[in-house]
């Protein structure tokens, strides 16, 4: 049995372990093995951190031989995007101006997941500074689909959700700013969620637009994602937006199904230009099937989310412009050499140390935010986000979730997009409107398109329906059923 392990996913294993049937650290080795075997085709990962997961693991095994009673993900191992701070480990963000720099504290949902006993087997590729849909923008080169090795897994975050796909961790923790974790959810087949803003801590998370930056959990069924979202959940008084209440039960209601609820299919967003056809048929097909278990399932219209995209592509570079100004060579990683002055020292250390597409957003924000400007720009921007936030609750006055697609698109090649950014962005455009609104949305696996890889349904709620969320995501799983292998996974389905 130990050989397969890496083939379960994380509630069993965490009941096998809490049983004593297995333990932690055979757990880890078989993930470990299944890197080896599989991360030279899938590049999800940075800088593995097998050491940091070999102790995780043994302390969990040491406190459950104790007597003690940990959380029911314990001993589950995770993949944790490069861009959440962990003590003495490298954390690069996919740049190279953080190249070399090592934290010397914990985020807060790191020290939340050293607590619940998720081995943490590596630091997983990312866009730089989580910025793009492809993870093509990494300083250390792409993460490639575990389902088609020549096509992108989506992005910012790319690497824990290939790391995902590919059973190289039943868990991951990804970020999602404008659809970091919805987006490369669907492209790889697995469910990720984007939580309310607030929700989860942000302290210790390297920052890009901190007004949209969220953090969130990946994992191949509903329920690991719920049960990994209530673990890095709940108040941090170090960040000054986490939400104060309790976390609300997210498992509870989760096989409730879906009788009565109020689903509306957000028609901008399914079809149209632009919309793969596989798509919008698979999206299509998970409406009625929402419909035929019990929801009352209606069109709506949506339109104002057309402004979305391009009220984001200039908040987020704004909030990024400033964001990243700390990086001056002086205060934080790399600096460049052998300048003869300090204004000289710093424009070079930018100039090597970002790539193209950070310097673009910088560019951007710097000219949104520049006096003159700001209010044909950033402050436009800042109107059309309060006609999304107003879209959204008129629609919560009808219905109790919106239904979309994740992604317009399935997983495209590698290079396909990469010098084409407009291109690039309208990868968001389904799943923009929720970061705007700082609500609440989840990509569930609804099957496959006309080309055969992964088609992500989106669920959206207002803030703080992760539960209602989870539980119509999870009757949709509990009926759909879950996607083929991908044929990564060799022979024998999961
Ligand atoms: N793809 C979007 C961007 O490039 C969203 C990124 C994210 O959510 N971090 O900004």
């Amino acid at each position: 049995m130990t050989a397969d392990l890496w083939r379960l996913p994380a509630a069993e294993l965490a009941g096998a372990i809490a049983r004593r049937e297995v333990s932690a650290a055979e757990v880890v080795e078989s993930h470990l093995a299944r890197i080896e075997a599989v991360e030279p085709e899938v590049r999800a990962f940075i800088t593995p951190t097998p050491e940091l997961a070999r102790a995780q693991a043994s302390d969990v095994d040491r406190r459950i031989a104790a007597g003690e009673r940990l959380g029911p993900l314990a001993g589950v191992p995770l993949a944790l995007k490069d861009i959440l701070c962990v003590d003495g480990v490298r954390t690069t963000a996919g740049s190279r101006i953080l190249g070399e720099f090592v934290p010397p504290y914990d985020a807060t949902v790191v020290s939340r997941l050293r607590e619940a006993g998720t081995p943490i087997v590596g630091k997983a590729n990312l866009d730089e500074f989580a910025m793009g849909s492809s993870t093509e923008n990494s300083a250390f080169g792409p993460s490639r689909n575990p389902w088609d090795t020549t096509r992108v897994p989506g992005g910012s975050s790319g690497g824990s959700a290939a790391a995902v796909a590919a059973a190289m961790a039943p868990l991951g923790i990804g970020t999602d700013t404008g659809g970091s974790i919805r987006q490369p959810a669907a492209l790889c087949g697995v469910v990720g969620v984007k939580p309310t803003y607030g929700l989860v801590s942000r302290y210790g998370l390297i920052a890009f637009a901190s007004s949209l930056d969220q953090v969130g959990p990946f994992a191949r069924t509903v329920r690991d994602a719920a049960l990994l979202l209530e673990a890095i959940a709940g108040h941090d008084p170090r960040d000054s937006t986490s939400i104060p209440d309790p976390v609300a039960d997210l498992t509870a209601t989760i096989e409730d199904g879906v009788s009565g609820m109020r689903i509306g299919v957000a028609r901008e967003l399914v079809g149209g230009e632009g919309f793969q056809a596989g798509v919008t048929a698979r999206v299509r097909e998970a409406a009625d099937r929402l419909a035929a278990l019990g929801a009352e399932v209606d069109e709506v219209s949506v339109p104002t989310f057309g402004y979305a995209l391009s009220a984001y592509y200039l908040i987020a570079p704004a909030e990024c412009s400033s964001n990243l100004a700390r990086y001056d060579g002086v205060r934080y990683g790399y600096r460049a050499a052998g300048a003869a002055d300090v204004v000289e020292m710093n424009s070079r250390t930018r100039a090597e140390g970002f790539g193209d597409e950070v310097k673009r957003r910088i560019m951007l924000g710097t000219y949104a935010l520049s006096a003159g400007y700001y209010d044909a720009y950033y402050g436009k921007a800042q109107q059309v986000r309060t006609l999304v936030i107003r879209e959204f609750e008129r629609a919560y006055e009808r219905f109790d979730l919106l239904l979309s697609a994740t992604s317009p698109t399935t997983a495209f090649k590698i290079g396909e997009r990469a010098d084409d950014p407009l291109a690039m962005y309208l990868s968001d455009v389904c799943t923009i409107p929720t970061n705007l609104a700082g609500a609440a949305a989840i990509s569930v696996p609804c099957g496959l398109a006309e080309d055969g890889l992964p088609v992500g349904l989106q669920l959206m709620g207002p803030p703080l329906s992760e539960a209602t969320l989870l539980r119509a995501a999870r009757a949709f799983e509990r009926d759909f059923g879950f996607l083929p292998a991908p044929p990564l996974w060799g022979e024998g389905a999961p």
